[in-house]
């Protein structure tokens, strides 16, 4: 403190002890008294600081407007002033500095020297600089997905826990305005123009996918059809997620929805053709079924001539159980499955599907286990489970290889009748179970194999079993078997 005349010892001890930094400058910028508060800021001992001017430590980019103020303040234009810049430590470091500063004049009204404050606001600062980055990087991260939610061309939608939405985009308004041409309340489960996947029955708020959502529900493709006129119909697929907080409360839903109209109607057109060319074929093959039966009965006939009838007669065969099966298809399409119960013993079916099979497995090298079971009368369809039999038992030859031993097992179990075929096989990829009961689809192992199929026994299988009130199960690994149980209702 030497040098200055300071009296008060009041004085003093506060500017000691101020957990702010305080100084005394001269006029031109000379330290002239400075506290520890200030020397720790500026790392810098107060020895060191008393050779020093403010000029010297001050950052060269706010130095300019510092010298400024501080004419004003000189020429007595304003009492004090207040600026926040930046001060350089020793080792080059940057402190921000809250600096005011006033001026004290002598007796004769001439500038005697300056006191100044500074406060150091460098974590301030930085915390705000902070602040301010990651406001810019969640406003571009908030853009950017409005950006996708607005441009992708699947229609979104936000609802909360309630069933209120919160918000959709641009495409589901347009779908929207389809599906509620008087209008939408903006609450989950509003009836419209809604259909369910047959494209006739209309919705109730329970089957709406906004109202299954807001219940917790989590579904994928469920299919719909919003619009009445041919030329607004729209069908969608439908996928819905829940929104759970970190404590996995339901906070709302999240839906998706994709239009899948030109993929339904291609399929359908796909069905339809199928379904137009099976009927076309099945007067002429049953033409040429019934001429080889007349044929085969000609008397004395050569024997290349009967080998060749019954090459043509197997093939024809196939060709009618393969156009047999496509009709079939386009019926469980159609919803004109039916079935004709009657009471039947089940043992005995097996029985039978496995003397059909058995030339073919033993051709193919495998034998065919029936476990044994007192008889076990059902109620169904004979032709109908005759062709789920044979459909499964086909493909647990089809897809075996020599030396395996495929099990066929029927028993009661509550009331159900359970069938079980259990082959040793190739197995299918577990990549692929969940598309064998698609139409037309085939294993991978199928197609290079080029084992002979047509991506329909399954489907047919499920049709017919289901069209009982049973149900089928299909396990299988690669490399190791295939298992399918059938359950039916006794
Ligand atoms: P297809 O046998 O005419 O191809 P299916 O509908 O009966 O048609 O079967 C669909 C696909 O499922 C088959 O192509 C095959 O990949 C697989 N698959 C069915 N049954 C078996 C089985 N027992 N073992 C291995 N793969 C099977």
């Amino acid at each position: 403190m030497d040098g200055i005349e300071v009296s008060d010892r009041l004085w003093r001890l506060t500017l000691e002890h101020s957990p702010v930094g305080m100084t005394i400058v001269s006029p031109e910028g000379r330290f002239l008294a400075v506290n520890q508060a200030l020397c720790r800021m500026l790392d810098r001992p107060s020895e060191v600081l008393l050779t020093l001017t403010f000029q010297e430590i001050t950052h060269p980019d706010d130095l300019a407007l510092d010298l400024e103020l501080l004419a004003t303040l000189l020429a007595d234009k304003v009492p004090s002033y207040r600026m926040v810049k930046r001060f350089l430590r020793p080792d080059g470091e940057v402190v921000w500095g809250d600096l005011s500063v006033a001026l004290v004049h002598d007796d004769d009204g001439s500038p005697l020297h300056l006191v100044s404050q500074v406060m150091d606001v460098t974590q301030q600062h930085d915390d705000r600089a902070r602040l301010a980055e990651t406001e810019a990087r969640l406003d571009r991260q908030l853009r950017r997905a409005e950006a996708i939610f607005d441009s992708v061309d699947v229609g979104l939608v936000l609802i909360d826990a309630d069933g209120r939405y919160e918000s959709m985009n641009r495409h589901h308004e347009a779908l929207m305005r389809v599906g509620y041409p008087d209008g939408h309340a903006g609450q989950a489960g509003q009836p419209g123009q809604v259909f369910g996947e047959d494209g006739r029955t209309p919705l109730t708020r329970e089957d709406m996918p906004t109202w299954r959502a807001a219940r917790g529900e989590e579904f994928d493709d469920l299919r719909i059809w919003i619009g009445v006129t041919a030329e607004e119909r729209r069908a969608l697929s439908v996928s819905a997620r829940s929104v759970r907080d970190a404590n996995g409360l339901f906070h709302g839903a999240a839906l998706v929805y994709k239009d899948v109209t030109d993929y339904l109607r291609a399929m359908s057109v796909r069905d339809e053709f199928l379904s137009a060319v099976s009927h076309e074929l099945r007067t002429p093959l049953t033409s040429v079924l019934g001429h080889l039966e007349i044929a085969n009965e000609l008397p004395d006939l050569p024997a290349a001539v009967a080998h060749r009838l019954a090459v043509i007669e197997r093939n024809a065969l196939r060709l009618d159980a393969l156009v047999a099966d496509l009709l079939e298809v386009a019926r469980q399409r159609e919803g004109r499955l039916s079935v004709t119960r009657t009471d039947v013993d089940l043992t005995d079916l097996v029985a039978q599907a496995v003397e059909a099979v058995r030339p073919a497995a033993s051709l193919a090298g495998l034998s065919v286990v029936i476990e044994p079971q007192e008889s076990l009368q059902a109620p169904v369809d004979p032709g109908r489970i005759r062709q789920v039999l044979d459909n499964l038992l086909s493909n647990a030859v089809k897809y075996s290889e020599p030396g395996g031993v495929v099990r066929i097992a029927v028993s009661p179990v509550d009331d159900e009748a359970i069938l079980t075929i259990a082959d040793e096989g190739l197995g299918i990829e577990e990549a692929e179970l969940d598309r064998l009961f698609t139409r037309f689809f085939r294993g991978g192992e199928a197609r290079s194999r080029q084992i002979p199929g047509t991506g329909l026994g399954l489907v047919l299988v499920r049709a017919f079993v289901e069209a009982h009130g049973g149900t089928v199960d299909l396990t299988s690994k690669a490399g190791v078997g295939t298992t399918v149980t059938v359950r039916l209702p006794l």
